[in-house]
């Protein structure tokens, strides 16, 4: 049988055209994007550098390099600092252009401003404007992000924490435009941190996941004026599992399978290491083993599962103690020499092998042994 394409992707976002990327050499590639451009989503744009360089990403993109993290409680506050950048953050906008121009270069077709409506006879049904169509394709990828209207499609399912993530970029002074400052107030915000990053010296986006009004108020108490936002964006993560990630001929990646870390809400890193496991299973015929392909990301969303859980029951006041445990001159040189933006797992795993951190913190919780081991 004669198929339009041999694989059609549902969204055009960063995953799928890196996916596309990855396949265009090997099948006929269909993109399939519902927005008229790209880098429409709300997104920081933080990615891991060593990720980033692993994932071979442009890095025309990068608009800064970040060496180390600020963390402040509502009463104290530490750093972590490297001599060499640990994260980019970068133009997304750029990012997905720079992808899906590569991804064209290689063979891919795109259909921007066409949105996928559901499955009709194999074939999937698009809509561009006011004019309906149908492409067939041997098989059929949901890369369309956090609502995927695939993984509805599939029958996929999930029980995650769905939360409105808020973001602003703000004139100010950002004097430390390597450093990004986490704040972690639940007085102001119960269910996440808040997140200043620089862009350069006078201009940084700032969010959180939660309320709008608990984002105004960090603003307010961190002296930035909502007068000077140059940028307002909003957006959703999930949390947890949608599940299976492949069914028959069609799979999830990146957002639509929620291949997002828990703990800090970034999605761009993992969606891509998906994306790898799911082209090196097609490109050998084996799609069935696309999930096993992921064990490694996935070790990392359950470890991130039960931090998040540990997060949500703790108090200002325990998070103060963790702080003071956390800032202390030894943690601080083994996070220094331990931390990975990508895998926490490695960090945690550090911390809790010495065996004065790790009776500091059981003090604070026997909890949170619970939770991390
Ligand atoms: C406020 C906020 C800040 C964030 N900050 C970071 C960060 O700093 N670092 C990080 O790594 N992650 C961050 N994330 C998460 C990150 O944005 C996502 O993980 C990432 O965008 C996932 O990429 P994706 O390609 O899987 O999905 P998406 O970026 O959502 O792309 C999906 C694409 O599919 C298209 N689409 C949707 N439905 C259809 C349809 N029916 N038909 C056709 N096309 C469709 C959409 O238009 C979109 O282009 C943040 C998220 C939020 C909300």
């Amino acid at each position: 049988m004669k198929y339009d394409y041999d694989v059609a992707i549902i969204g055009g976002g960063p995953v799928g055209s890196y996916l596309a990327n990855l396949l265009a050499r090997n099948f006929d590639v269909a993109v399939i994007e519902a927005g008229n451009s790209f880098g429409e989503k709300a997104c920081t744009g933080i990615i891991g550098k060593e990720s980033y360089d692993d994932l071979k990403l442009p890095k025309k993109a990068i608009l800064n390099e970040l060496r180390g993290a600020v963390f402040y409680s509502k009463i104290q506050s530490f750093e972590i600092k490297r001599n060499s950048p640990q994260a980019y953050l970068v133009d997304r906008k750029a990012l997905e252009k720079i992808l899906a121009e590569k991804a064209i270069k290689k063979g891919a077709e795109y259909f921007m401003g066409t949105r996928f409506m559901g499955f009709k006879n194999g074939r999937a049904v698009l809509q561009r404007f006011n004019q309906q169509f149908d492409v067939e394709a041997q098989f059929y990828v949901g890369a369309d992000g956090i609502r995927s209207r695939v993984a509805q499609e599939m029958g996929a399912k999930t029980k995650a924490e769905f939360l409105s993530g808020y973001e602003v970029e703000v004139v100010g002074e950002f004097e430390r435009q390597d450093f990004v400052e986490v704040w972690v107030n639940k007085e102001l915000n119960e269910e996440f941190f808040f997140w200043v990053a620089p862009v350069n010296e006078s201009l940084a986006r700032v969010g959180t996941f939660g309320s709008l009004d608990s984002l105004f108020k960090f603003l307010k108490m961190r002296m930035l004026k909502a007068g000077n936002i140059v940028e307002f964006r909003a957006g959703s993560v999930g949390f947890g599992w949608r599940k299976p990630w492949i069914k028959g001929n069609a799979a999830l990646v990146g957002d639509a399978a929620l291949q997002i870390k828990p703990t800090t809400a970034g999605g761009i890193a993992y969606g891509m290491f998906c994306a790898h496991a799911l082209a090196y299973s097609l490109i050998n015929g084996r799609p069935s083993e696309y999930e096993k392909l992921c064990r490694d990301i996935k070790k990392q969303i359950s470890f991130g599962m039960r931090v998040r859980k540990m997060f949500l029951g703790l108090t200002q006041e325990q998070i103060e103690k963790i702080f003071e445990v956390l800032g202390s001159r030894e943690a601080v040189e083994l996070i220094e020499r331990t931390a990975d933006f990508d895998d926490h797992v490695k960090t945690v795993k550090a911390i809790i092998r010495s065996p004065r951190l790790l009776a500091r913190l059981l003090k604070i919780s026997p909890m949170l042994l619970r939770h991390l081991v």
